[in-house]
């Protein structure tokens, strides 16, 4: 893409970026040529000398010249300090004047200044020769060895210029510049994408990865691995070198296998899509490596500036994360344009490998939220799942725990909170004999499977709880979508002695015929409700009607989420039995849970 742009203007430098003449030019010549000239010069580090001090050198060395002539011919005098000094002898002042000029024509302005003062010099020669040789004016020999000292001082001058800017380029050219592929790297295209923002012109950024690069890397080792990024290097470089996709393309390697092309000039998506495609149909030609012929795919995803965002580490990331769901939907089609549906899915999938890595290394715990009764006499706790990412920061339960539920790791997750607290809580009890509950949260998922009942039984025998000390709280929605296999696990509980507690009731949509069906104990009134209670008369009356219910039915109620005086206040009116919420104890660990267990029995 950078083709035109010859070695004059093949650099960007921001300190040692440029264009290396390897990226070939592009033929096409749009006003987009400029602009990356432009871009390309501004991030020049060394300024090229100013055309004017050129010109002026120029001048002065055509002033000094002619004076130098003119003077020599003089017989006038000039009186200096009352001595009368002729004319001529000053000529050799300006003939200094002249050569400097010369001197700083080679050193500055490269090989025009080089050949320009070579060109002076070598036309000088002959009338200094003549002077001497036709003329017979000895006083013309310094004038010879003056002019030949001159060329030999500005050649060298020119060779070691040109001689530490061959060096300064090589190592520029390095750094921009994959040395697989010949391709400019990641560091270029992260400064062209940075340019091309400030610029404030549409474009579109490429993500593009080859598909099971990796396998081919296992399989056929690295030497193949390279060969064939070398030739799907020059392919893309054919087709951006040669605007061959009609758009003003770019195309980089970034690492390994990721390359990111850069679109420009286009008008419609369309055009985006259609360049794309030529990047992928190239790619369907074999590529024939020590006689094997192998066939590559790659996944490509894509996002727009300014239309996607309009930053370079967010556009980077989102078509990035395109790319990845390319590779992730393992779909015909290879390439996805960016949506923010898809940060949805990323984080997923972050959080995902964050939830199987806590439950590997076993880091998941717990905190233990105290409930009380009404006259603040504890009742017990409930273990809240908790998790910390690699900097310590904690992620939301509220964030994980639907996502554990999705990717079918909940029952993992409850599973190991569920140990880990009922050990503790065993021995809590051992150690102070306080009469208190440890509820749980278990999901659908956990519920249903066939090995749940089993497994509450080996915890409750490992951690030593009596059956009765543990409640399990169940969503309202498990009821309603599985009422059969749901009343079955919970008929079996119950039968054991496990209490069963209905978790954020309420919010659901379970009628009072299946409350009915349900051997439950304890309603938990969602903290929704709790927080509109007093301000909102409907909810106020809500919350007391699911209390009375709850009372006429036998069951307890809980209200999650008491976080004033006044909710207490009102809760106690109608008839509430229990409260869990920060306003008596948020979530603890399990010293201070063990510490408020023996402070209150
Ligand atoms: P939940 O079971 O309804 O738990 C109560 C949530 O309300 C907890 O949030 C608790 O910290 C919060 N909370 C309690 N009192 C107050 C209060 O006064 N004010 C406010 N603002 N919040 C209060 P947490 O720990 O974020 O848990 C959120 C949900 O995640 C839980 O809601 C539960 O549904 C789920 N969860 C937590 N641990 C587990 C687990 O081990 N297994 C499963 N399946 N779900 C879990
Ligand atoms: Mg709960
Ligand atoms: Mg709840």
């Amino acid at each position: 893409m950078f083709t035109n742009l010859q070695s004059g203007y093949g650099i960007i430098k921001t300190n040692i970026i440029f264009i290396p003449e390897s990226w070939e030019l592009m033929k096409k010549d749009t006003g987009n040529k400029k602009i990356l000239e432009k871009t390309i010069n501004r991030f020049s580090a060394r300024k090229k000398a100013p055309l004017s001090g050129y010109i002026i050198l120029l001048l002065f060395y055509l002033a000094g010249s002619i004076a130098v002539s003119f003077l020599a011919r003089s017989k006038a005098e000039i009186p200096i300090f009352g001595i009368p000094l002729p004319f001529y002898s000053f000529a050799g002042v300006f003939s200094v004047v002249s050569e400097i000029c010369v001197l700083f024509m080679a050193f500055y302005y490269g090989k025009k200044g080089y050949f320009t003062a070579l060109c002076l010099q070598i036309v000088q020669m002959p009338m200094v020769l003549m002077g001497v040789f036709v003329q017979h004016k000895l006083t013309s020999i310094p004038g010879i060895f003056g002019n030949l000292l001159t060329i030999i001082a500005i050649t060298s001058a020119y060779l070691n210029n040109e001689r530490v800017e061959r060096f300064q380029k090589e190592m520029r050219d390095q750094a921009v510049t994959d040395q697989l592929t010949g391709l400019p790297n990641r560091f270029a295209c992260l400064k062209l994408i940075a340019a091309l923002i400030e610029k404030g012109d549409k474009f579109a950024i490429v993500s593009i990865d080859i598909n099971d690069f990796k396998g081919i890397n296992d399989t056929m080792g690295f030497d193949t691995g390279n060969a064939i990024l070398n030739e799907i290097a020059s392919r893309w470089k054919n087709i951006a070198d040669n605007s061959i996709s009609g758009t003003l393309d770019f195309i980089s390697r970034v690492s390994g296998d990721e390359f990111v092309l850069i679109i420009r000039d286009y008008q419609r998506e369309e055009d985006i899509l259609n360049t794309i495609k030529q990047y992928e149909t190239i790619l369907h030609n074999r590529i024939t490596v020590d006689n094997t012929d192998l066939y590559v795919t790659a996944s490509f995803g894509y996002a727009e500036f300014p239309h996607d965002a309009n930053t370079k580490d967010t556009l980077v990331s989102y078509a990035d994360a395109a790319m990845h769901e390319v590779k992730r939907s393992h779909s015909s089609n290879h390439i996805i344009h960016f949506t923010p549906d898809l940060l949805k899915v990323e984080r997923t999938i972050e959080l995902e490998s964050k939830i199987r890595d806590a439950l590997e290394k076993e880091t998941l715990f717990y905190n233990l939220q105290p409930q009380f009764d009404m006259d603040h006499k504890l009742r017990g706790f409930e273990a809240l799942a908790r998790m910390k990412d690699v900097d310590g920061n904690f992620i939301s339960p509220g964030e994980f725990i639907p996502i554990a539920e999705k990717v079918g790791l909940i029952d993992k997750v409850d599973d190991m909170v569920f140990r880990k607290a009922a050990v503790f809580f065993g021995e809590l009890l051992q150690k102070t004999g306080a009469d208190i509950v440890l509820s749980v949260n278990v999901s659908v998922r956990h519920l249903m499977r066939n090995d749940f009942f089993d497994e509450i039984c080996e915890v409750l025998e490992i951690s030593g709880v009596p059956a009765d000390k543990l409640e399990i709280e169940i969503t309202e929605s498990i009821m309603i979508d599985s009422v059969d296999k749901a009343l079955q696990c919970i008929d079996q509980l119950k039968e054991m002695g496990i209490r069963i507690a209905i978790d954020d009731f309420g919010t659901g949509y379970s009628s009072l015929s299946y409350l009915n069906r349900f051997p439950v104990n304890l309603l938990k009134v969602d903290k929704s409700f709790i927080d509109k209670m007093n301000t909102s008369e409907s909810s106020r009356q809500y919350v007391a009607a699911i209390i009375s219910i709850g009372h006429i039915m036998g069951f307890d109620v809980i209200s999650e989420g008491v976080e004033d005086e006044d909710q207490l206040e009102t809760l106690r009116e109608i008839g509430c039995d229990y409260i869990q919420g920060f306003i008596w104890g948020r979530p603890l660990s399990k010293e201070d849970a063990e510490k408020l267990v023996t402070d209150m029995t």
